[in-house]
């Protein structure tokens, strides 16, 4: 598996950002980033204007769906899909629609207040089905590390987990402009077999669930079962596996680590939300053995970043199923 840096959330002068489509590649160029998706509110026009070169950052096309009622993002959709007749209790046929014409969507930010405090940031669609929503920001904007949103984000991630639903969960810088003094940022990383990442790849990782989210250090988990390997968003039968947690604390440290990161305890989390196993922060790769009940299973890395202890990196989940489990 390969890992790649994206950023999922970004705007041009095509709606409220400053840098033209060009120059926000060129930015995200100097980042390292592998893959940017341009995500402006309500239009896909700034897609048309990039350059098709096959160049390092490859963009992925996508849209900010911004209404009343929360705000939704929408990667690669093969067609249009009207945006403005979406509300609060049609948003499940919406998603369909938007999946059965090869588009991915997901949840931005479901309990940011906007800046300026906005109608419309807030996440208040009525979804009843979550099959069709792969994502969600459960990170968002500058320090998400220690936005005080972040608790709440992360308790609707893993309501929804424990119903039996498969949700990656993504950051969004929901980039508009050149940061101010001191704001840093975190990174979300995606995974594909291919050794180029391209738009439909970051479409692909994001609907299969491939994908880490870190302040710093890139984390994988790779899981090791009677059925061999599995990464983030796969699916494992229930029973005896390793989760092998690996960290690459130096991989693209100048760009964009904040300085002050130490790294220092992996951690297993489950089901409920309930640490399932620990192990200390190496270099090397740590493996952490269970007993796999039926349910989700990510990794997170914990540390300090300044003076503050915090969650650093997480991975998207595995999931663990019951004997039949190839029918799921
Ligand atoms: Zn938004
Ligand atoms: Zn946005």
């Amino acid at each position: 598996m390969n890992w790649f840096a994206c950023e999922l959330h970004c705007h041009t002068v095509h709606s409220d950002g400053q840098f033209t489509p060009a120059l926000l590649r060129e930015k995200a160029r100097e980042l390292s980033l592998d893959g940017i998706a341009l995500t402006d509110h309500n239009t896909l026009s700034g897609f048309d204007t990039i350059a098709k070169d096959g160049q390092s950052p490859c963009v992925l096309r996508g849209i900010e769906w911004t209404t009343f009622y929360g705000h939704m993002l929408v990667m690669d959709c093969g067609e249009f899909v009207d945006w403005r007749e979406v509300r609060p209790d049609n948003i499940d046929e919406k998603t369909r629609e938007i999946t059965s014409k090869g588009g991915v969507a997901g949840a931005a930010h479901p309990f940011a207040l906007g800046s300026p405090m906005c109608t419309g940031c807030y996440w208040d669609f009525n979804v009843r089905r979550w099959d069709d929503i792969s994502f969600m920001e459960v990170w968002s904007g500058p320090s998400p590390w220690s936005q005080p949103s972040r608790g709440r984000t992360f308790a609707l991630w893993n309501d929804l987990l424990d119903r039996g639903c498969h949700i990656a969960g993504t950051f969004g810088r929901d980039w508009h402009s050149d940061p101010a003094a001191g704001e840093a940022f975190a990174c979300t990383w995606l995974g594909s077999e291919r050794a180029f990442l391209t738009g439909d790849g970051m479409a692909g990782a994001l609907k299969n669930g491939r994908v880490c989210v870190s302040a710093g250090p890139l984390l994988t988990v790779r899981a090791v079962s009677r059925e061999g390997d599995a990464w983030p968003g796969d699916v494992i039968p229930a029973g005896e596996a390793d989760f092998f947690f690996a960290a690459d604390p130096d991989r693209r440290k100048e760009l964009l680590h904040p300085r002050d990161l130490r790294p220092e305890t992996f951690r297993l989390v489950g089901t409920g939300g309930r640490t399932v196993s620990e192990a200390p922060f190496s270099a090397l790769p740590a493996r952490i053995r269970i007993e796999a009940a039926p349910g989700w299973y990510r990794g997170e890395l914990w540390g300090t970043l300044g003076n503050e202890t915090c969650l650093l990196a997480f991975t998207s989940p595995l999931y663990a199923v019951d004997n039949d489990w190839k029918e799921v």
